[in-house]
């Protein structure tokens, strides 16, 4: 039985509380489909360094970089802030040292879930760049004043051929399980220059994709199409900050952040962590959604499976997708998506679900 070594951080406010649910179905699901996970626990938080003034190092980095995949929590708290007045988070600094240039954020309509927008049907994929865009600046050196700020948006060539390569191969492997396999740029050509060689680079490569429909939007009347008229986005792709602001509009058509999971992924590294941050007005309550975090344990699960070429990975991802599934459409239901149920009460109905479906399939 091959065994894989995950590296877990909880993090900070809620990011115990799902990793907690997460870590149980990952737990249930290798003792039915037999592969073993090794769970190492990482204490990096924004109250760690509260306490102790430590932050993850690149050594640190390293030696987690060893691992197969990093299951991530959240990190950041409001009140915690570096020598730069910037909230504490090991995930911008995973990014940037593992080089991880793709964010993926799917998003699905579930059967149940009440969403903000009349649509049959929504099942998009959002990309977001994280390692330069709108964010690429922030390590630059700045005098600090309170009279005039600046944030650089730096897109280089070899990024954009990289990350519209993924789109393109999502989409096409998004198309094998039934989505229309369209990818489309979110940018704003007609006025940033980063955005007028994003766009050219896309169109370069999507002349060497031909076999998957692409397509392009200003950002601003793209987002308003996301509202208006979901149907017609499948892969969503853009830079830094405007993938930032899509997936979370696109989470909250899709019922909010605790149904929208997320993976950081470069072609050696993925960490994976559910969209939404540590919610600290919710920390403790035990009301947090696990949804995005155990469905975000879910695409490790897929990442590693396709990675090592083993299905039973992929058939234990599709196991956990199916018992969320059926949850959300019978209950019971948290309360950000109108409920009553607590983390752990959602837990144990995932487990219930997914045993139940395990066992009728003996
Ligand atoms: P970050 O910038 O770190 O991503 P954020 O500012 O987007 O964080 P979140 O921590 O994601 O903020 O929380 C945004 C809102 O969504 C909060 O009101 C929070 O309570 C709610 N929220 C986030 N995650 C969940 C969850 N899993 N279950 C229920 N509510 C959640």
């Amino acid at each position: 039985m091959t065994q894989y070594e995950i590296a877990v951080i909880p993090g900070d406010g809620i990011g115990p509380e799902v990793i907690e649910s997460a870590l149980a179905v990952l737990r249930s699901s290798q003792r039915h489909f037999e592969f073993d996970l090794k769970f190492t626990s990482y204490d990096f938080s924004a109250e760690l360094y509260r306490r102790t003034g430590r932050k993850i190092t690149a050594a640190d980095m390293d030696e987690i970089g060893t691992r197969d995949a990093v299951l991530f929590g959240a990190m950041g708290l409001p009140d915690v802030r570096d020598e730069e007045g910037l909230e504490l988070g090991a995930q911008v600094e995973m990014r940037a040292h593992y080089k991880l240039f793709a964010s993926l954020r799917p998003v699905r309509l579930f059967a149940g879930v009440p969403n903000a927008v009349r649509a049959e049907q929504i099942d998009m994929l959002v990309i977001r760049e994280t390692s330069e865009g709108m964010f690429a600046g922030l390590h630059d050196h700045h005098e600090p004043s309170d009279d005039q700020a600046t944030d650089r948006m730096t897109i280089t060539r070899a990024t954009c051929q990289t990350l519209f390569r993924e789109a393109f191969a999502q989409a096409r492997a998004r198309r094998q399980r039934g989505t229309v396999g369209r990818v489309t740029l979110l940018h704003k050509s007609n006025a940033l220059r980063s955005n007028v060689l994003m766009e050219k680079v896309f169109d370069e490569i999507a002349a060497e994709n031909l076999d998957i429909e692409s397509s392009k939007y200003y950002i601003d009347a793209g987002s308003m199409y996301m509202i208006t008229d979901p149907g017609r986005f499948d892969v969503i792709v853009s830079e830094n900050i405007f993938g930032d602001i899509t997936s979370e509009i696109a989470a909250g058509l899709v019922g909010g952040l605790g149904v929208a999971p997320s993976a950081d992924v470069s072609s050696t590294h993925g960490v994976f962590q559910p969209s939404h941050g540590s919610a600290p007005d919710i920390a403790g309550t035990g009301t947090a959604n696990p949804v995005a975090m155990i469905l975000s344990a879910s695409m490790m699960l897929a990442w590693l499976g396709d990675k090592r070429g083993d299905q039973t990975l992929n058939d234990a991802a599709q196991s956990i997708n199916d018992a969320v599934q059926q949850v959300l459409a019978t209950g019971p239901r948290p309360k950000d998506l109108g409920g009553e149920a607590t983390t752990a009460e959602m837990t144990n109905a995932v487990l219930e679900a997914l045993q139940a479906n395990l066992a009728s399939h003996v």
